[in-house]
């Protein structure tokens, strides 16, 4: 079986695991942690990085310095995943869902403007599969109306937006370390900060809502409870790991690159021959790679595809659900909004095996078993 994703070792994971033990330092914020947040800061060139224990976290963190009032809105596209709204939820905001672009599947800044009102407090976009929204119009929109906005930059560590690393645009940006994504470390994340008001109050709420931070760095004498908060800073084990990955990410994205280029090369004249579409990538966005998907004709061909794919020894995945249309959505008034191209999308869409370490001969049986398949079967 090709499995959709499979967790790889890829460089000295293991011995800095026992580094870290070998330091007597595995609680948060030791020296990997350190390591891994500063190196982040330089990569990015972002003013601060505060590693969490998942992106769900620094989402939560990043609402809870929103300081949102009962009756706050925030923007989140339905075709999303549901920690991108239900953190804004769980702080009391009242989640809003834009459609996206058919396109690059992004929120579509041109249908923001109907869903902006005194009650708006934020938007929280997603670099869908690692390619960049529209950030000059959304920052434009964002800016006129004193709306915050957030990357939920989880699909685009690395990416760019006109020569900018995603992850710098927002006043807030996070970033995931599942094992699902491009650089993993099983479970975490990190808070990026752009805009520096918002640093010390962060590293109060990561805190569990104390000024620990500042005690450790010698800047009060004791600490005590000062804030909102909760736990969220990463196990050193976990940072130690994460070192391992990130100073190999040339490496990963260089991976990750060819398997993509590979897909996108050999299923190129397939797809327009059967109706199908491949991910669309703006001249001026550069991809994080982070995952390769089909938009097949229709619902049926698609679920006929999977099953396909899956007795050739394949496992090939939809992704989002309409967050409007959910259980929750639909409790928070999901079906007054109008997200088609999300209706559509969630229902055609196929994402492909795609992992670091994925074999050559791995990627050739998935381009053949998927050239092999007989439209007409369906
Ligand atoms: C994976 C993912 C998350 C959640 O990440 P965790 O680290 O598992 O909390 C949030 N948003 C998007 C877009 C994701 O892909």
């Amino acid at each position: 079986m090709i499995p959709f994703n499979r967790p790889g070792w890829i460089g000295n994971e293991a011995e800095l695991i026992a580094e870290a033990f070998a330091n007597e330092y595995i609680a948060g914020d030791g020296p990997f942690g350190k390591k891994v947040q500063a190196l982040l800061e330089k990569q990015l060139a972002v003013k601060k990085a505060l590693l969490t224990t998942s992106c769900t976290h620094a989402l939560e963190m990043a609402a809870i310095l929103l300081n949102l009032q009962p009756g706050d809105e925030v923007i989140v596209p339905s075709y999303g995943f549901v920690t991108t709204a239900l953190a804004f939820f769980m702080q009391g905001a009242k989640p809003v869902f834009a459609d996206i672009r058919p396109d690059t599947l992004n929120i579509d800044e041109t249908k923001l403007a109907p869903l902006i009102n005194k009650r708006t407090r934020a938007i929280v976009l997603i670099h869908y599969a690692g390619v960049g929204c529209e950030m000059d119009t959304i920052l434009e929109i964002a800016k006129r109306h004193g709306i915050v906005v957030i990357e939920d930059n989880a699909h685009g560590l690395y990416g760019k937006y006109k020569g900018k690393y995603l992850g710098t645009f927002g006043a807030l940006a996070t970033q995931s370390f599942h094992e699902t994504k491009n650089i993993t470390c099983g479970e975490g994340g990190a808070l990026l900060i752009n805009e520096p008001s918002y640093i010390e109050r962060a590293e109060i709420i990561r805190e569990k809502g104390t000024n620990r931070s500042q005690f450790f760095r010698g800047e009060v004498d004791k600490y005590t409870w000062i804030d909102k908060g909760s736990s969220y800073v990463m196990s050193d084990i976990l940072a130690a790991f994460l070192y391992a990955q990130m100073t190999q990410k040339d490496d990963i994205q260089s991976k990750r690159r060819k398997i993509w280029e590979h897909y996108y090369k050999h299923l190129k004249d397939w797809a327009i021959k059967n109706n199908v579409h491949l991910p669309t990538i703006p001249a001026y966005c550069e991809s994080a790679y982070h995952a390769f998907y089909l938009l097949m004709p229709s619902f049926d061909v698609r679920t006929h595809f999977i099953k396909y794919l899956k007795e050739n020894g394949i496992s090939a995945v939809f992704h989002y659900l309409p967050l409007h249309q959910s259980e929750m959505g639909r409790k928070l008034g999901g079906e007054q909004y109008h997200c088609p191209v999300t209706e559509d999308i969630s229902d055609r869409l196929v994402r492909l095996p795609f992992f670091n370490e994925m074999s050559q001969t791995e990627l050739i049986a998935v381009t053949e078993a998927i050239q092999n398949y007989r439209f007409s079967d369906k």
